[in-house]
């Protein structure tokens, strides 16, 4: 008979006060098994045992000891090791106790003088409790299977969902522009005022800046998507870059009258080893929802001296209307935004944080935000020197 333990072994935990009817037992199961046989006489040393002991395959009980029986012997059993069989062995206690000692999980009685009986009660006991254990495993796996099941349908439900936001998102974000080209170039064929042909050609082409954008992060997903982000390296001049984002988004704050402050590089830390064009997005994209998310006050951007000294730590601070807590971490997966549905107040794909993230990642560092609701927020992210 096969046993759960390594060396095969069947593990015995004995139960029994009489030396003569140790000395039987272990003689029986000797013959019929490669024995690990453990006797005990009375309480204290058989919860000893149980306690102390990794697994025994099997109890066997005498029924009456001096200071305890094989009921309660049962009782300590079932709470501390349920899965073990239990076997009273014992001479005659008649037959209202061996049914009580059956109802509480004894999987038999055999009576002192039918040993017989022992070894092939002994054989059924051990299938039916490996049984037992292949069902429990069985059950275990199941339940398993089912809770990722109920991940994966959630997980399924929720991108379902965020496709569809991002469709309604995307088909108002690109009309939107297409609107304004079409609408002003309409306009433009029909007048002849200088003044108003120079408004409108601006319009036009701020819309095709916009509806630019959008395709362009929608090429920057796809690619991050199918893994094929490629980083060209180079040694950078951070002033430079700082100085070129500036200029570039500068006009933006103007027309919108927010302050747009850029923060001085120290000389220590001048140059790094980076993807020149990935850093300018990343710096975009963030001073850019800075200027999208905020009324009144300042962005301004800069390099966190305070923070990490085996990275390179940049900011993007602004005053603006800031993230909620439990919103903070969501924000960075693709299509997510604070204002989800019809409740939006302002347009975006939701791409630009999920784009930023996975190149600060892919140049080795990490984004995250620190934000108070009302009173704005900051987002960091840190690069590698090297
Ligand atoms: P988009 O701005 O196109 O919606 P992003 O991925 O750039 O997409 O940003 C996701 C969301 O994170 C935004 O919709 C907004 O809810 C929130 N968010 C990002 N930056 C800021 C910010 N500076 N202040 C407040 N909320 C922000």
């Amino acid at each position: 008979m096969k046993t759960e333990n390594e060396n095969q072994k069947l593990r015995v935990l004995y139960l029994e006060d009489s030396k003569m009817d140790i000395e039987l037992v272990r003689n029986i199961l000797e013959e019929a098994y490669d024995l690990d046989f453990t006797t005990v006489e009375n309480k204290s040393s058989y919860v000893r045992a149980l306690k102390e002991s990794d697994k025994f395959d099997l109890i066997l009980s005498d029924y009456n000891l001096p200071d305890f029986d094989a009921r309660r012997a049962l009782v300590i059993a079932n709470k501390e090791c349920s899965d073990v069989p239990f076997i009273c062995v014992s001479g005659t206690i008649g037959e209202e106790k061996a049914v009580e000692l059956l109802k509480h999980g004894a999987v038999d009685y055999i009576i002192k003088d039918r040993m017989a009986r022992l070894v092939p009660s002994i054989d059924r006991a051990l299938k039916e409790a490996e049984e037992q254990r292949s069902l429990e495993r069985a059950q275990q796996a199941l339940k398993q299977q089912n809770k990722e099941l109920l991940k994966a349908k959630q997980k399924a439900e929720e991108s379902d969902r965020l496709k569809s936001v991002f469709l309604s998102n995307m088909s108002h974000e690109v009309r939107t522009p297409l609107n304004g080209i079409m609408g002003f170039s309409e306009l433009l064929v029909r007048t002849n005022d200088p003044e108003k042909k120079e408004k409108y050609v601006s319009t036009i082409q701020e819309s095709c800046g916009q509806l630019l954008h959008i395709i362009d992060s929608i090429v920057d997903i796809s690619i991050i998507e199918a893994n094929q982000i490629q980083l060209h390296k180079s040694k950078v001049n951070l002033e430079k870059i700082f100085a070129y984002v500036y200029s570039l988004l500068q006009s933006d704050f103007q027309k919108r009258g927010i302050v747009f402050k850029k923060h001085d590089v120290p000389e220590n830390l001048l140059h790094i080893y980076t993807d020149e064009s990935k850093l300018v997005q990343i710096l975009s994209n963030l001073i850019t929802n800075g200027l999208k998310f905020t009324e009144h006050g300042f962005v301004e951007f800069g390099i966190d001296q305070k923070q990490n000294d085996s990275m390179l730590v940049f900011f993007v601070k602004d005053t603006g209307i800031g993230i909620p807590k439990e919103k903070q971490q969501v924000i960075f997966e693709r299509f997510r935004q604070v204002d989800e549905g019809s409740t939006r107040n302002f347009g975006g794909a939701g791409l630009g944080l999920a784009i930023s993230k996975s190149f600060v990642e892919k140049l080795g560092g990490k984004i995250w935000v620190d934000s108070t609701p009302n009173e704005g927020s900051t987002f960091y992210f840190s690069l590698s020197y090297e």
